[in-house]
């Protein structure tokens, strides 16, 4: 058995401290050729800085950011600088998780809320078609008996005509 020694590229993040590296963003450790780690890296949207035919330096997503001078990714300023910046973003994060965690509770009542508030809507339609049941139904029996509607009951509900005039004298308001 022979055993041969291959190299295999791997890119670290260089910013201070940053253990982050292409492992970390997919299933391969290490690639066989430097341009495919380095495309990796790219494909990632991870930041690489050329500063000279073989000077690149490279940036994981969370040691760069945006700069609105330069219109461009640039990496974190290091030491107290980049340490705030950091703990903004992680302040961000924390507010982003619980402003998403509030707007889904507050969804959710709303939704709880419409639902109560249909059945309502639906007791109240019911409700007014029983009144325009009841109006006909009290117009009808008046016609029948031959009275002012104002005579009968206004609370005749479902009570059908020849029960109600079987019932007795029907009651003035
Ligand atoms: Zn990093």
């Amino acid at each position: 058995m022979s055993i041969k020694q291959a190299t295999f590229y791997a890119i670290q993040c260089d910013y201070p401290g940053c253990t982050y590296d292409t492992s970390d963003l997919g299933e391969y450790s290490a690639w066989m050729h430097l341009s495919d780690a380095v495309e990796e890296w790219q494909s990632a949207d991870m930041l690489i800085v050329k500063n000279g035919p073989d000077d690149k330096r490279f940036y994981c997503d969370e040691h760069w950011m945006w700069s609105e001078d330069e219109d461009e990714m640039i990496p974190l300023p290091e030491g107290i600088e980049g340490e705030f910046i950091l703990a903004e973003r992680r302040i961000r994060r924390v507010i982003g998780a619980a402003t998403e965690r509030a707007l889904t509770a507050h969804h959710r009542r709303c939704s709880d809320w419409m639902h109560r508030d249909h059945a309502r809507w639906q007791r109240w339609d019911r409700a007014r078609e029983e009144e325009a049941v009841t109006a006909r139904l009290r117009e009808s029996i008046a016609r029948t008996l031959g009275i002012p509607v104002e005579l009968i009951t206004p609370t005749v509900g479902y009570i059908p005509a020849w029960k109600m005039y079987d019932a007795g004298p029907l009651s003035a308001p």
